[in-house]
């Protein structure tokens, strides 16, 4: 059954000999089960399939924005490939190195280097710390510094990278914004001069023009110290300002990825093309009619036969129902898994 799924899922490339050397994340199959146990001695049952065989390579200094509905698997597919959850089949490489090949040692020294900022600034932030000690605790934890006091010079500098002032040094958490609490959150993930930083949903929680703040500021260090991103959202708004590749998922499947202009300009996929018709547009020539998605996602304890998406989709043809479609390279950087793309 499982290898059933993972020829499915490998992206069909046209041009074999294409080959991307300057990722820095690869994930090769990668899937996340958790198991649902049922009666008095607790047995499996089944699995929910939270992250079904995904293959997505993020290049080094890019914004590679993952999209889908609540539920779709993102926020796991993210951890996942940190390793904070343990991968129930696949591959991550990280600039080549197989995550789960690393002793213990190595990939928490390796933790350094790869970092997530979550959603709610206020939920991940410890209420007793100060502001100072919250920045500072990574460097602490990593002995970059042996006291929290020899880690001040940093800690400032980083909160003034975060657009904060050393006044916010000695405050706590309850006493700030939501977005400067977000920029706190930042700075403490920059602390360990990360390369690559796992984005989850980190605007969400915020008003409109904060949001767009909180974007600009991760933007900008993107480019000033290096920075990739793998940025997971639900808007598609957000996801557009930010990304320069987007993979669409449902039910836990890369369903299309391409360059985000070109996604944005021309959608293949059903699923991309329902979802970016919710999207207002501000132009009056460009509008465009919104395609109602019917019903909820599937469970993804129980996804249906063939595609995924068939129960939902407005394109559906009768081969749908038995064969779920592979995601191939259409040409020009796109990947779609429909078959109405598949000659
Ligand atoms: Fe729709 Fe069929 Fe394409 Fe799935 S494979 S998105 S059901 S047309």
């Amino acid at each position: 059954m499982l290898d059933v799924f993972t020829r499915i899922q490998r992206p069909v490339c046209k041009n074999k000999r294409v080959k991307i050397v300057n990722n820095i994340i690869e994930t090769s199959n990668l899937k996340k089960y958790f198991p649902v146990r049922k009666g008095l001695f607790s047995k499996v049952a089944s699995y929910v399939k939270a992250v079904d065989g995904l293959n997505i390579s993020i290049r080094k200094t890019e914004t590679y924005g993952l999209i889908g509905e609540s539920g779709c698997g993102k926020s796991t597919a993210g951890r996942t490939i940190l390793h904070l959850l343990k991968p129930t089949e696949g591959k991550v490489l990280y600039e080549n190195k197989d995550l789960s090949e690393l002793s213990h040692r190595k990939l928490n020294d390796l933790r350094a280097e790869i970092q997530m900022v979550f959603q709610d600034p206020f939920a991940s932030l410890n209420p007793r710390m100060k502001i100072s000690e919250i920045v500072g605790e990574p460097l602490l934890v990593h002995k970059r510094v042996r006291r929290i006091r020899q880690s001040m010079p940093k800690v400032y500098e980083l909160l003034e990278t975060c657009g904060l002032t050393s006044h916010y040094a000695d405050r706590y958490p309850h006493e700030l914004s939501g977005g400067q609490r977000q920029r706190v959150v930042i700075a403490r993930a920059l602390a360990l001069d990360p390369k690559f930083i796992v984005c989850d949903e980190p605007v969400s929680a915020l008003d409109v023009s904060i949001q767009a703040q909180i974007l600009k500021l991760l933007k900008n260090l993107r480019e000033k110290l290096g920075l990739t991103y793998l940025f997971i959202t639900h808007d598609l708004s957000v996801a557009k300002h930010i990304s320069d590749r987007i993979g669409i998922m449902y039910l836990g499947k890369i369903v299309e990825s391409a360059e985000s202009t070109a996604l944005f300009r021309k959608p293949l996929h059903p699923y991309t093309e329902a979802l970016l018709s919710a999207v207002p547009n501000a132009d009056p020539d460009r509008k465009k009619k919104r395609i109602i998605l019917a019903g909820d996602p599937p469970s993804p304890m129980n996804p249906p036969e063939g595609c995924h998406f068939h129960t939902r989709c407005s394109k559906v043809l009768p081969v749908c129902s038995t064969l779920a479609p592979v995601l191939r390279d259409v040409g020009n950087g796109r990947f779609v898994a429909c078959h109405l793309h598949h000659n």
